[in-house]
């Protein structure tokens, strides 16, 4: 690491968005650079966090975005505890989560990544495909990986359905991605999402044998696979932003980024009394569509690149019943197929036993499959209706009217990694690196986020991380050459 604090006194790096790919990054260069590097994080939003975000059902505290970290992929462990809050972290109850196959309730299988099976035995016992699915996934022909990524990529589906059959993509791996990604097997990239299994593609003549390769492959950890503060998410953001020391301007959209003789220039705020802010470094960790919207002016290519970035939008419904039966799962994955437009329920007082309840029963249900935007055109009245409707069909029985309920509606949720996405990546990338043409080294701008390296929260925080770390390398090596630009003010326009 080095330091180039001395020689780059009043510099200040601006990250743009403060979601946990933001704060990640505030937090990495207030490590990197000490405590007189001048960060400052602005986010359109009055609160920090973007998809983390604890709100409240019935009294007691709920998620209403995104609900627990992998601990396999470190990031997202490694800094919770560098925030404070090893003793904080909770885990899911280990009870099985489920699946509805053909009405009927089943336990996901095990053994699969992300529904693409590694072990036939562990398929067969779960029941979830018919005898004739089960065949077809058992005479698979032999994979030739040549011809299938020859373009560098292929979807998930389009590779599964080759090789497996179609209803262990729609019974399995379509619900599972969709889990993630709230993306459609057919449409998402292999390279992008399963990383892990493209890599064994040419190792292996069979699906089967390179998902159970990738799955022994992968890191392993002992004990639980997710973690979460008791508190809830929003506390590790509290906690990240406090050890980042920044300066945080809230409800704040910024508008404009212009490349100056002087640095970076940002107008934000209000389009009537706006402000500007110069920047010698930007970390632009928004989502793709307001990142390609800013770097329009500096690069036309990398916006263009950015821009193509599809999301699906989403909805989740909270819902606190009075104590009420449900199966003993963790929750349930509804594939398309089956005809509900509900894709997942999430059985939260059975999941995390931490959370005191008083008794109620605490069910959160997912609704938004890519391509049915038109199913959250409800008001929210009628998406609790409709969730209650199919909860009842789905565990058969009536349901209670519920104590409480809370609807949060995330338009432009998660970005969609069609096939080809690596590679747009790396040309949105390498276009704006181009913008240093017109300076000495490398420009100190860096796009990080959900839209790029990953959506979980720890590959966010590593894309952040590494956006931090860029930057802030492009700024020493500058400062070295003695082209410290920095101002470090704000100007009223
Ligand atoms: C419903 C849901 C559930 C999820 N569940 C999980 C889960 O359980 N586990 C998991 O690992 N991942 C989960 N994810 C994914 C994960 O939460 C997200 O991918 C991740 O939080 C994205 O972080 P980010 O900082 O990149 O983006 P965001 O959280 O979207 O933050 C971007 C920020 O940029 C701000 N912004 C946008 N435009 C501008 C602008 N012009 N000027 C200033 N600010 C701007 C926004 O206000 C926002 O705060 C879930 C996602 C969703 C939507």
């Amino acid at each position: 690491m080095r330091d180039g604090n001395d020689r780059v006194p009043g510099m200040r790096v601006v990250v743009v968005g403060g979601g946990v790919t933001g704060l990640a990054a505030a937090a990495e260069l207030r490590r990197l650079a000490g405590p007189h590097l001048q960060v400052t994080v602005i986010d359109q939003s009055d609160r920090l966090g973007g998809k983390l975000w604890t709100g409240e059902l019935a009294g007691h505290p709920v998620e209403r975005g995104a609900e627990a970290f992998l601990v396999r992929v470190p990031e997202a462990l490694h800094l919770a505890r560098q925030a404070g809050l090893a003793d904080s972290l909770v885990h899911p109850a280990p009870v099985f989560p489920g699946l509805v196959v053909d009405g009927q309730l089943r336990r996901q299988p095990a053994g699969t990544l992300l529904g693409v099976p590694g072990d036939l035995e562990a398929l067969a016992a779960a029941e979830v495909l018919s005898q004739a699915g089960l065949e077809r996934v058992r005479s698979e022909p032999p994979l030739d990986a040549a011809e299938l990524i020859r373009h560098g990529d292929v979807a998930v589906g389009a590779l599964v359905r080759r090789q497996l059959g179609d209803q262990i993509v729609d019974r399995l791996v379509d619900p599972l991605l969709g889990g993630v990604y709230a993306g459609r097997a057919d449409n998402l990239s292999l390279a992008a999402t399963m990383p892990g299994l493209y890599a064994q593609l040419e190792r292996h003549t069979s699906l089967v044998e390179a998902a159970a390769a990738a799955q022994r492959e992968a890191p392993r950890v002992d004990g639980p696979v997710f973690a979460t503060p008791k508190e809830g998410l929003s506390c590790l953001i509290e906690a990240v932003a406090k050890q980042a020391d920044a300066q945080y301007l809230l409800g704040a959209p910024v508008r404009e980024l212009t490349l100056t003789a002087q640095g970076w220039r940002l107008v934000l705020g209000d389009t009537r009394d706006p402000e500007v802010i110069t920047a010698d470094g930007v970390v632009l960790a928004v989502p793709a569509r307001p990142a390609a919207r800013l770097v329009s002016t500096v690069s036309p290519v990398a916006a263009a690149e950015i821009g193509g970035i599809d999301y699906a939008s989403v909805a989740l419904v909270g819902l606190a019943l009075p104590t009420t039966e449900l199966p003993a799962l963790s929750g349930l994955l509804v594939p398309a197929t089956e005809g509900y437009l509900v894709k997942a329920f999430t059985f939260f007082s059975r999941k995390w036993p931490h959370l005191a309840t008083d008794g109620l029963t605490v069910v959160r249900a997912s609704l938004g499959r890519y391509g049915e935007e038109q199913t959250l055109q409800r008001t929210d009245d009628e998406l609790v209706a409709l969730v209650r409707r199919e909860l009842s069909a789905i565990v058969g029985r009536p349901l209670p009217e519920p104590v409480d309920t809370v609807v949060t509606r995330w338009g432009g949720a998660l970005p969609q990694y069609a096939p080809g996405h690596l590679d747009r990546v790396r040309r949105a990338r390498a276009a704006l690196d181009k913008v240093s043409s017109t300076r000495e080294g490398p420009p100190a701008i860096a796009l990080a986020g959900a839209a790029y390296d990953g959506v979980g929260i720890p590959a966010c925080i590593r894309s952040g991380q590494t956006a931090a770390a860029r930057v802030w390398e492009a700024l020493t090596r500058r400062g070295s050459q003695g082209e410290t630009t920095a101002e470090g003010e704000t100007d009223h326009e």
